[in-house]
């Protein structure tokens, strides 16, 4: 249900984790699991799945989170670089249109949901503040990332070496296949954009397999050969090291969602399944609201 970073795990203050498909109630119509039928973690409302499981669904993650109590924050994902900052109480016109939360207030679950697209979690371990961010290749482009890292610098005071990045489970060079035009935006953007692209003579052998499902926008195109594929995780990566954050505290080893149908949603790989759209995942981070430190007593201090 829940994969969590062991190196920020070990935070006492912090909730954090990327949900994968198991140990819900949703069954999806595209469920072709190694998880049960009926078992699928869907968390968001989709064509094919009830407002009821959802609901069920999202209290199981809080449950497994060890956090009932957290307001969970969502947002109208754009595939923008908005990013907002919480850090009094909720606008009341939330959720808002936006791709990503900051916050330094405890009890604020900040998600992101995902299926493919990439959720990037920064903790600054010092100042304790946390931001959830959902990163496409339009997110990416845009350089949503290194932003989000910018403002923690500038709205707290962040400093590199208190930060951590986790980037969560989405899709990875393997299986991302990307037209042209979107090789064109990253050079446009990019002075290292050529690292971010490879190219691949023959189909992958998802596509050996699944032949239809990469039938569909192939007029750009020359059928099979000369494929294009994106690597996300790495033009996220730089972005994180541009900004400032070590290399050493980017934790990237997340699995490829494509790759894994028993473990996660693919809206790249489920969509050419069926006509109804995939479930969706989340990255949810927090701070939980700690008890205050008792006060050694005068007969602590002896
Ligand atoms: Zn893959």
């Amino acid at each position: 249900m829940l994969l969590q970073v062991p190196q920020l795990a070990q935070l006492p203050w912090l909730v954090h984790g990327f949900s994968t498909r198991r140990g819900g109630v949703s069954r999806l119509p595209n469920s072709r699991s190694g998880s049960a039928p009926g078992k699928d973690l869907n968390l968001t409302k989709s064509k094919g799945d009830s407002a009821r499981n959802v609901a069920e669904n999202r209290r199981r993650l809080m449950v497994r989170l060890r956090a009932k109590k957290m307001q969970l924050v969502t947002q109208r994902q754009v595939h923008s670089d908005l990013i907002h900052v919480l850090n009094s109480s909720l606008p009341s016109d939330f959720p808002s249109a936006g791709d990503g939360l900051v916050t330094d207030r405890a009890g604020l679950l900040l998600s992101v949901t995902v299926a493919d697209c990439l959720p990037i979690l920064l903790v600054d371990t010092k100042q304790r503040v946390v931001a959830a961010l959902h990163c496409g290749w339009r997110g990416t482009v845009r350089r949503i990332a290194q932003k989000g890292v910018g403002l923690l610098k500038q709205t707290y005071g962040s400093r590199d070496r208190d930060l951590r990045a986790a980037i969560g489970p989405g899709i990875r060079v393997c299986c991302y296949r990307v037209g042209e035009e979107v090789r064109d935006e990253f050079e446009g953007q990019f002075s290292y954009a050529s690292q971010l692209f490879a190219r691949c003579e023959e189909p992958s052998p998802l596509q050996t397999r699944y032949p239809l499902l990469f039938h569909y926008n192939t007029e750009s195109h020359a059928a099979f050969d000369n494929l294009l594929y994106l690597d996300l995780v790495q033009s996220n990566i730089l972005q994180l090291l541009e900004a400032g954050v070590a290399a050493t505290r980017i934790y990237a080893d997340a699995p490829c969602t494509s790759c894994h149908p028993e473990m996660f949603f693919s809206h790249r790989r489920d969509a050419g399944q069926t006509d109804r759209p995939t479930g969706r995942m989340m990255g949810v981070v927090g701070i939980r609201d700690m008890p205050a430190r008792k006060a050694p007593s005068l007969r602590d201090q002896g």
